[in-house]
């Protein structure tokens, strides 16, 4: 699992880090670097799942695909 940090006011996003700590390092370094130390709106940090909803999609594929395979063996026999 990895996360990253939003803002959504600069409509940026950090590279992606390995815990939620350094998303929230990564949070104080952009607040003071680019909001003089303030909060800025639409700030959040999210888990970073592109990976993970990558591998569940291509689970589905191929299931899908073995379906559609059965299928046309039934329809042919
Ligand atoms: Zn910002």
């Amino acid at each position: 699992m990895s996360y990253r940090y939003r803002c959504g006011t600069c409509r940026t996003t950090s590279e992606p880090v390995t815990t939620r700590r350094a998303a929230r390092a990564e949070q104080d370094w952009h607040r003071a670097r680019e909001h003089a130390g303030l909060i800025p709106d639409g700030e959040s940090i999210e888990p970073d799942d592109e990976h993970a909803l990558g591998t569940g999609g291509l689970l589905l594929a191929v299931l899908i695909g073995c379906l559609i395979v059965d299928a046309l063996a039934r329809i042919t026999h």
